[in-house]
């Protein structure tokens, strides 16, 4: 265990309790092996002036929805600590009326929602209270005779809490144990099954008892060589086949669970090695770390790829629980979020890539966990019965709803031709403003840092070579799990040139690019295409030159309309599969890199137009951009769209031409 307290950055904000707290919350979240996504939280009690210039106490505890590692002051919810207490003396109170009396009883009105462990903070009489669900104490509690081990490493300074679940029952019976136990030396609280507690006069002593006791955790699993594992298994690397089969776990997945799933793909030594221990069925089948891994995980993980059989079992877990649950509860969807199999190692779920990291994340913990445990005799989780309780405890799914509704297309995946400029780059955007995952494809290296964020992957790729586009198609399914939508974009416009004077070399390059590239791309996303939850989607660039040639562009505008013609094709032969595939063409689209100012007032000046009057030459008179164009693109993947295939669609504010 690291103590990442630093002097000089404490000094900083030490005139403030507040921002002390901030500043330790932030180093118990930076710790991994502490706390993850949203897991753990911390308090400070602070004596301030109510309105009335009256003394009052009130406890600054993490409001729900922060991540200790980026909270700041704001995250923290002021509730009377009083109140608080006096709350704790109640023989019960349900989770609704907490909550109300948790909001109520806030001295800000717009706080968080104070944390559902409020309660258990408040009755701990020091200034400082910090909880984890650090990897060390779960991996020692989750075993048949955690709590003997726990009372060895730590004797008396710390109370041993059974498990209960975390709410009004938790902080009742931590009061009624803390007032019976603790001690002078008492400087933490283990939650068996759950987590730890530390607390202080300081937030540097809480933060840094934390650290040591956690520490001694840690030492023991070392002296009991429980620590850290060789793997057995080497990585293999991606290919086809894997990507195929990946695409489908993803389609059996996203039908079981009612809507598009990412599903990304871990598969290093560590990941292998363990999906391929012999003791796999027995060891990866107890349930969860701590119990709130339990909304993000799901209480088992899938071995293998059995969706239906998994499903099955989901069910009956339900089935049999539900009618024990206090209220009545609906199902939640059955589908795992995590797979473990020996060839394709961890897989990772979730409705977008944010939830399917997350997922990952906390899983590569259990890895560890579960195999510590084990090495000290045996990983034994909570019952199914308590885990169910926190999968459908309102008070956690309620972090969950947090993030609103579900974008048009969270959990699908797009891929983008020509992404690094123009109408790809603003058809990539458009594509992620609409929650969709998009992989960028271009020849210029700028396409990989053009975006960033958990749902942009942005890959150099010379579309000539189908040795590199399988490579990055690989690469995409791997990140994401499968393709529902291409955007046929790339395509070069060489310089003006009569069929006379028309080089071969010249209209093949063309060809090459704008046609026989296109065809392979189709020929090689098809598989995955054909497996794409909501259908799958093409969208082709083409050009107004497919319906209105003009003189001088041979090549281009034959290789534009040779490309519409495989798209109509394609159309007939991939309907049957659940594929549309349409066209759009685009006119006198001025805001890309290919027009200069220069060049723009030299085309104007040489139709004896002004540049305002050539930009909107059309019957509407309107400017076309890359994101009228980008906008469109992403519409025709959306359902107004749906009953739609082998259409062709101007984007040119109407050419009388065309018309
Ligand atoms: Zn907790």
């Amino acid at each position: 265990m690291q103590n990442r307290w630093q002097e000089d950055k404490a000094e900083k904000v030490k005139h403030s309790e507040l921002e002390l707290r901030v500043y330790t919350s932030r180093l118990l979240g930076y710790d991994k092996s502490l706390v993850l996504h949203g897991g753990g939280n911390t308090s400070v009690k602070l004596s301030e002036k109510n309105i009335f210039g009256e003394e009052e106490q009130i406890l600054y505890v993490k409001g729900s929805g922060w991540d200790l590692e980026t909270i700041e002051a704001a995250g923290f919810a002021p509730v009377q600590l009083e109140y608080l207490k006096k709350l704790s003396k109640l023989p019960e109170l349900s989770d609704p009326e907490m909550v109300n009396q948790l909001v109520t009883h806030q001295t800000r009105a717009s706080a968080p929602v104070p944390s559902v462990e409020a309660i258990l903070h408040a009755i701990l009489p020091y200034p400082f209270v910090d909880h984890t669900h650090a990897d060390a104490i779960v991996s020692i509690t989750n075993t048949a005779d955690g709590e003997k081990r726990i009372r060895e490493i730590y004797g008396n300074d710390v109370v041993v809490i059974p498990y209960v679940m975390p709410g009004f029952d938790l902080a009742r019976l931590c009061a009624e144990r803390f007032a019976a136990e603790a001690g002078a030396q008492t400087i933490g609280m283990v939650l068996l099954n759950h987590g730890i507690f530390s607390f202080g006069q300081t937030a540097k002593e809480s933060y840094e008892r934390m650290i040591a006791l956690v520490g001694r955790a840690e030492d023991y699993l070392k002296q009991h060589k429980a620590w850290e594992f060789a793997p057995a298994a080497q990585s293999v690397s991606s290919s086809g086949e894997l990507a195929r089969a990946q695409a489908k776990l993803r389609a059996d997945v996203s039908l079981a669970a009612g809507f598009p799933v990412v599903v990304s793909r871990h598969a290093n030594e560590r990941t292998l090695s363990f999906a391929r221990r012999a003791d796999i069925s027995t060891i990866a089948q107890q349930g969860p770390a701590t119990p709130d891994h339990v909304i993000r995980t799901k209480r088992l993980p899938m071995l293998g790829r059995d969706v239906g059989a998994y499903v099955a079992e989901y069910k009956k877990y339900f089935e049999s629980l539900e009618p024990k649950a206090k209220e009545r509860k609906s199902m939640l969807d059955p589908a795992p979020r995590l797979v473990l199999d020996a060839e394709l190692g961890m897989c990772a779920i979730g409705r977008t890539v944010k939830d399917a990291e997350i997922v990952a994340d906390i899983y590569n913990h259990t890895i560890d966990i579960i195999q510590r445990a084990t090495a000290l005799g045996g990983y034994r989780a909570l019952p199914a019965k308590d885990i169910f309780d926190v999968e459908y405890w309102d008070l956690e799914q309620a972090k969950l709803r947090k993030g609103g509704k579900a974008p048009q297309f969270a959990g699908e995946v797009a891929l983008v031709t020509g992404a690094a400029s123009g109408i790809g780059k603003a058809c990539v955007e458009s594509l992620l403003a609409r929650g969709a995952a998009v992989v960028a494809l271009d020849l210029a290296e700028s396409v990989v840092t053009m975006k960033s964020g958990p749902n942009f992957l942005g890959l150099q790729c010379d579309l000539t070579s189908e040795e590199q586009f399988k490579k990055a198609l690989v690469q995409t399914v791997e990140r994401f799990g499968g393709l529902d939508m291409l955007v046929l974009n790339a395509g070069i416009f060489p310089g003006g040139c009569r069929i006379e004077a028309l080089k071969t070399e010249e209209w093949q390059k063309v060809m090459r690019i704008n046609l026989d590239a296109n065809l392979m791309l189709m020929r090689e996303c098809h598989p995955f295409l054909k497996l794409a939850p909501r259908g799958g989607r093409v969208v082709v660039i083409g050009s107004k030159n497919v319906p209105a040639p003009g003189p001088g562009a041979a090549a281009y505008s034959a290789s534009k309309a040779a490309l519409n013609q495989l798209a109509r094709v394609a159309a007939l032969e991939w309907g049957g599969d659940n594929i549309r595939i349409n066209s759009l063409h685009p006119n006198a689209v001025f805001d890309t890199g290919l027009w200069t100012e220069e060049v723009l007032a030299a085309r104007a000046k040489h139709y004896g137009l002004t540049v305002q009057e050539y930009k909107t030459n059309n019957v509407l008179k309107v400017e076309v951009t890359s994101k009228d164009v980008a906008e469109l693109t992403a519409e025709m993947c959306g359902p107004l769209f749906a009953k739609t295939t082998g259409a062709w669609l101007p984007v040119d504010g109407g050419n009388d031409r065309v018309i």
